[in-house]
């Protein structure tokens, strides 16, 4: 393998790699090509079934030849059911897998696709890393913690209080899903049982691994704009949600009163701990990372809040007189949805092993992502929204 002049964490020179990656094609992938091809010079076997959203990196731009021109290969493929798949993971160093159905709105709509996209089409990725002695990089969740447990206390007992109700670490805290008919869960429960495989794999088989939780990563091209470059209908996650309502100019909605908590962390924040992961392999493999930041939490009214100011802010319009409207989950998610409660990631072990940390505050963050969805959607909007209605 070439030299990169780059040395990792213990004063190793890093050889240069390829990477086979599943799901290149979304919002994590997308940055994540980015990353690697404008900072190392590792090659990336890009797979998916879309490439919209990495199409910059693929295609030169005004007639010039891109410099990683020959780093990048694009592979359009579903991993349900394409024999290329193994050849691909054959071909590369090290095999990162983010594809998934991963929008709250079809855990409870679509149990069954995301049940299989979570598990069942995962388990051959799982399969032929192991036989092949490759390493994984698996993309879990923060959402296999489900609930906390401060959840299931008194509203007003003072034990909500102490950290250790709610702080989630990786290798302590339980996996808390509601009963089976709430089946939101079913991203949850599939994501949990992978990792459980990936675990096995690794102390049976010695399958080098490691597991990543992200908590709510959020950045430009997370999702889509329904009815601008997705379906009208569709709902994706929240900041999505959130920046479609302001580009059209109505109230935010809030689920159940906005009172869940999370904590979002900058995408571009995330990626620099994963690519630590990528060149790292002995302080990351056989871990399971948290990926968030504990410094940035708030309910979900209060994102809505500061995302209406920011917004306000970077477009230059008024805010509206009632920015927020309520509605119930039943409404707006259908039957069986649940929600987690508060979500923070303890950091002890990415500290410990990668000596990583977020840097980016909430506001700053939301600042840079609006400034984003504000110049990529608004005439596109002003112009959905000007279209007469066929009679
Ligand atoms: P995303 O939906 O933007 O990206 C997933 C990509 O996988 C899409 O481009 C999709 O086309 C592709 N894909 C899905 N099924 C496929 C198949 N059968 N064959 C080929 N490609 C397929 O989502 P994301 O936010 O980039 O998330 C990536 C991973 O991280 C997922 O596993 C998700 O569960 C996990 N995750 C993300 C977050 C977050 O905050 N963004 C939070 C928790 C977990
Ligand atoms: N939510 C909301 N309004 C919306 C979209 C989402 O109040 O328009 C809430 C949702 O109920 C959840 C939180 O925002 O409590 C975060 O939702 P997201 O889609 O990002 O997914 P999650 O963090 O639950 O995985």
């Amino acid at each position: 393998m070439a030299s990169t002049g780059r040395v990792d964490l213990d004063g190793r020179e890093i050889k240069g790699m390829t990477i086979c990656m599943i799901g290149a094609g979304g919002f994590i992938g997308s940055h994540l090509c980015e990353k690697l091809m404008s900072e190392t010079p590792h090659k990336v076997l890009a797979v998916d079934v879309y490439n919209d959203k990495i199409k910059q990196l693929l295609e030169p731009q005004g007639g010039a030849s891109l410099p990683w021109f020959d780093r990048i290969q694009f592979h359009r493929l579903n991993i349900k059911n394409d024999s290329r798949l193994e050849g691909l993971i054959k071909m590369a160093d090290l095999t990162i897998n983010l594809a998934a159905i991963c929008t709250p709105a079809d855990y409870n709509t679509r149990p069954l696709d995301t049940i299989y996209s979570n598990f069942i089409d995962a388990l051959p990725v799982v399969k032929y890393c192991s036989e092949n002695g490759k390493r994984l990089i698996h993309f879990s969740t923060c959402e296999v913690y489900g609930k906390t447990i401060g959840s299931f206390l008194p509203k007003d007992s003072p034990l909500r209080q102490d950290p250790a109700y709610y702080v989630l670490k990786e290798d302590e805290s339980p996996c808390i899903f509601g009963s089976i008919e709430k089946q939101r869960w079913s991203y949850a429960c599939a994501k949990q049982l992978i990792e459980r495989l990936i675990y096995a794999e690794g102390a049976e088989n010695g399958l080098e691994f490691t597991i990543v939780r992200p908590f709510n990563w959020i950045g430009p091209r997370m999702d889509f704009i329904p009815g601008i470059d997705g379906p009208s209908e569709g709902v994706p996650r929240v900041l999505a949600c959130f920046s479609n309502n302001l580009l059209r100019h109505e109230p935010l909605k809030l689920v159940d009163g906005g009172q869940s908590q999370r904590t979002f962390i900058y995408i571009k924040d995330a990626i620099e701990a994963v690519l630590l992961m990528i060149e790292n392999p002995a302080r990351a493999n056989g871990q399971i990372f948290n990926v968030g930041n504990p410094n940035n939490e708030v309910t979900v009214r209060q994102l809505a809040e500061m995302m209406t100011q920011v917004y306000s802010k970077v477009s230059g319009e008024p805010s509206l007189e009632v920015p927020t409207v309520d509605v119930s989950s039943k409404e707006f998610y259908g039957e069986g949805y649940d929600d987690s409660d508060k979500r923070i990631p303890d950091m002890t072990i990415i500290n410990r092993q990668l000596g990583w940390n977020p840097k980016t505050s909430l506001w700053d963050l939301l600042e840079s992502t609006l400034t984003y969805q504000h110049r990529t959607y608004a005439e596109a909007v002003r112009q959905a929204i000007s279209k007469p209605v066929a009679s």
